[in-house]
């Protein structure tokens, strides 16, 4: 019996037992590596603007704590659930063994359509939720960030609530901070930044010149919108993109600083354009050279994997592909470079351990060296990841994966079982 269930954390689950499987991880190490050390659920009751009172639920979940706290994002969703959550933690512990961090993996979220409050409602949800979290997050413990659904400003409430209840600022509390409150040059496009140059690396591996390769990017939040204006700097245009409100093709390219400035005005890209709008469905489909989801999990699946006509998949998001897509792309592995979640987002969470460090011993580091900091790991893990596979003749996914969990393995193996 576990808490832990629905289709996220399924994919999850079988996601982790294919590679230790390929580990021969024996089956006794398995559940203490997989599941959750806590989690916590509480109820975030707040005064609507209304005068009613709404309660919303909120989760924390925090994976292992053997290599350091544990660290992840926030989501604000009306999908959120303790299984999602538990996933989403799961992966973040992956991605940070991956890229050589000294942390666990967390996730937090809110079942709330963030859009649906007001900004004062917000404002109340987040400081509310922060409050439930104080016994059981810290610097030294549990490190929240920005996810799907809460940005820079969120973060500043969850800081300052935490920090008022220390008597004094603890910005290191959180990453994702707006600069002007501790936050770091570079973390609020780390994400898409880092997804950009990694599809840098794909081209340059496959030898296709940036210049005039074609992209196409779902979801334009963050880290969508962040993507779509690194990938047009390196001159591929962007024939593509969509969120949850509306999806726009265009071969000869779509106008990006337009779609950005519809985007922030209104909130979602509906209404951008009447021509040139195609069904949200069809926008994976299209034939690209990039193709850059960067919205939900579990949009590529065995029912579309077939259909995907690109040349590199670089995954934005956290879990796009399911298994069963995984399976099927493996046997596309010429035809397909497929950057893996782990590696392709990982961006956010190295700038936010540059955030993390520069809080604790009050350095101010410049957006140039965190940015040059930020590429070195990335170029040495892309690396790692691509030598990892071609000597093993397995998927890059597999090698990721690989990386990450005989880390965590070694460091619970030599730690020992306490007491
Ligand atoms: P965001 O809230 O800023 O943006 C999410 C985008 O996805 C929005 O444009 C939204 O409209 C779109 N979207 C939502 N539902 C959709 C649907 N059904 N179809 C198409 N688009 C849809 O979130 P974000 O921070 O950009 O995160 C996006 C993804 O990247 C998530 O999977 C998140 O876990 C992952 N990620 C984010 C970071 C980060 O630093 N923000 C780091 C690593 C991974």
């Amino acid at each position: 019996m576990t808490i832990y269930s629905g289709p996220v954390f399924d994919m999850c689950k079988r996601q982790f037992d294919i590679t230790a499987d390929y580990l021969s991880i024996p089956e006794d190490e398995r559940r203490r590596l997989l599941y959750p050390k806590r989690a916590i659920a509480v109820s975030c009751p707040i005064h609507r603007d209304d005068g009613s009172i709404a309660v919303f639920e909120g989760y924390r979940v925090q994976h292992h704590l053997t290599l350091g706290p544990t660290k992840g994002g926030t989501r604000f969703s009306q999908h959120v659930d303790i299984g999602e959550v538990a996933a989403l933690a799961v992966w973040m512990s992956w991605k940070c063994a991956l890229a050589g961090l000294p942390y666990g993996g967390a996730k937090g979220g809110v079942t709330v359509d963030a859009a649906s409050l007001s900004a004062r409602e917000l404002e109340a949800l987040s400081r509310r939720y922060m409050v439930e979290m104080i016994p059981f997050v810290g610097p030294r413990t549990d490190i929240m960030a920005p996810d799907m659904g809460t940005n820079e400003q969120v973060m500043a409430w969850f800081m300052d609530t935490y920090s008022m209840y220390q008597g004094h600022t603890v910005n290191e509390i959180v990453t994702g901070k707006p600069v002007a409150s501790g936050g770091t040059e570079g973390r609020r496009e780390a994400t898409g930044l880092g997804v950009a140059h990694l599809v840098g690396r794909a081209l340059d591996r496959l030898g296709i010149a940036a210049s005039g390769s074609t992209a196409i990017i779902q979801g334009f939040g963050n880290v969508g919108s962040v993507a779509a204006v690194a990938l047009c700097e390196r001159g591929l245009k962007i024939i593509g993109i969509g969120d949850h409100s509306a999806a726009y093709f265009d071969p000869r390219g779509l106008d990006i600083a337009s779609a950005l400035k519809h985007a922030v005005q209104h909130g979602r890209l509906s209404g951008f354009s009447s021509e040139l709008e195609i069904a949200p469905d069809q926008l994976l489909l299209q034939t690209c050279d990039v193709l850059v989801p960067a919205a939900l999990e579990r949009v590529i699946t065995e029912n579309n994997v077939a259909k995907l006509k690109c040349r590199i998949l670089a995954e934005g998001a956290n879990g796009p592909t399911t298994p069963e897509a995984d399976a099927l792309l493996d046997l596309r592995r010429d035809e397909v470079f497929v950057i893996p979640d782990i590696l392709c987002n990982s961006g956010g969470v190295i700038v936010s351990y540059f955030e993390w460090l520069q809080g604790q011993q009050q350095f101010l580091w410049g957006k140039e060296q965190v940015l040059q900091q930020l590429y070195d790991i990335l170029d040495r893990t892309f690396s790692r990841v691509v030598t990892r596979a071609a000597s093993e003749k397995i998927s890059f996914r597999a090698a990721a994966l690989a990386i990450g969990v005989e880390k965590v393995r070694s460091a619970k193996l030599t730690r020992g079982l306490f007491p």
